[in-house]
């Protein structure tokens, strides 16, 4: 073949994604595999066309609090890890907690996501208590958590108390490679009975992966896709690996925007309605990285809302950012790069219309 004729190919792999939203598992992996520039920009054209018709040119802002970094967990790509004992570890209090909430809602959020190490400290019972209280003095606003892995009946308890979506990424599909990522405690199968679990509970459940992190390879990616068929879950997270200097993966190549903003394409197509947020990751590796993830068809930022003295504690990888247009605060600086590309952020819940 030529690579004039691998191109046509892979242009009728999006068209066929596009029509049918289905593709197995080897043309998914020559989809990723085969990709070039040109067929990337159709892609995008596509996705924003798909984007647009399902949500206009709206961005939705979601507050993330990250409001503990101790982890009894070990994964091998994160600067929180467990064995990392630089790490200067922290807990917000309650109050810390609706502190930020406060600032938040009175900056435009009405999406508050908890997000954390898996800290022991926050029992079931603690996390009610937190998730309670914020619920009743914000009711207009959507409570989101990202704690990790849970029993089915603590995630039913954090649920009954009033949050409403979860957010737990897969990392990657494959049992194989996802055990090169992470110690033996951890497994994929567990990963991913965690996320079914939060879906018959009710959550609306966000999943994702990381890009380019060590070892992946195009099928990889493509399992990937195939779990996110068979799950349709509201939301998507999908960023870049950076490598953390004090991890066993220091050293370890980090993923590219390039493939990062082409797997959100590719994701915008395969499920028109899902939430997809163009992550700090990818704002972190390439500075117009936000820019470029919403014009692949990503509909989402997270600024961060946690209080400025513990951010840099809260390093999964280096060079994260943590102020500037990343920061709550800097969220005109946000509005106005957003509107520059014709979007616009909105204050509003932003639920998916994937139910
Ligand atoms: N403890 C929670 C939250 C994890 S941090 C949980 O288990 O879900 C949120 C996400 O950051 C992770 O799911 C992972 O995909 C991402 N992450 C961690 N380390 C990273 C790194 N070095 N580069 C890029 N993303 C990373």
């Amino acid at each position: 073949m030529t690579p004039g004729d691998r191109e046509q190919k892979v242009k009728a792999l999006i068209d066929k994604l596009c029509l049918t939203r289905e593709l197995n598992r080897s043309e998914w992996t020559e989809l990723i595999r085969e990709r070039t520039p040109a067929a990337a920009e159709y892609l995008f054209e596509l996705a924003q066309d798909v984007r647009i018709r399902c949500y206009g040119r709206d961005i939705y802002i979601r507050g993330l609090i990250e409001f503990t970094n101790y982890c009894r967990n070990d994964c091998y790509y994160c600067g929180i890890r467990k064995s990392n004992t630089d790490v200067l570890r922290y807990r917000l209090t309650k109050e810390d907690i609706l502190a930020c909430c406060e600032e938040g809602y009175r900056l435009g959020f009405r999406t508050f996501v908890l997000q954390g190490g898996e800290d022991g400290w926050f029992t079931d019972e603690r996390l009610c208590d937190i998730i309670a209280a914020i619920r009743a003095q914000f009711p207009d606003c959507a409570l989101t958590l990202s704690v990790g892995e849970r029993s089915y009946d603590s995630y039913k308890r954090l649920y009954d108390a009033g949050a409403d979506r979860y957010l737990l990424r897969h990392e990657t599909y494959e049992a194989g490679h996802y055990g090169r990522l992470h110690p033996p405690a951890l497994s994929a199968s567990h990963r991913q009975k965690c996320l079914w679990d939060l879906k018959k509970i009710g959550y609306q459940v966000g999943t994702g992966f990381m890009v380019g992190s060590p070892y992946q390879t195009p099928e990889n990616l493509a399992d990937d896709m195939l779990f996110l068929t068979r799950l349709n879950p509201q939301m998507v997270g999908i960023g870049p690996f950076i490598p953390h200097h004090a991890t066993p993966f220091s050293h370890m190549p980090g993923g590219t925007a390039e493939l990062t903003v082409y797997m959100l394409g590719l994701v915008r197509l395969l499920l028109p309605r899902v939430l997809l947020p163009a992550t700090t990751a990818l704002g972190t590796i390439t500075e117009d990285g936000r820019e470029r993830g919403v014009l692949a068809g990503a509909n989402v930022v997270m600024p961060n809302l946690s209080p400025i003295q513990v951010r840099k504690k809260y390093l999964l990888y280096d060079n994260k950012l943590g102020t500037g247009d990343e920061a709550a605060e800097g969220l005109n600086k946000l509005k106005s790069r957003m509107e520059k590309i014709g979007y616009h952020i909105v204050v509003s819940r932003g639920d998916s219309q994937n139910i």
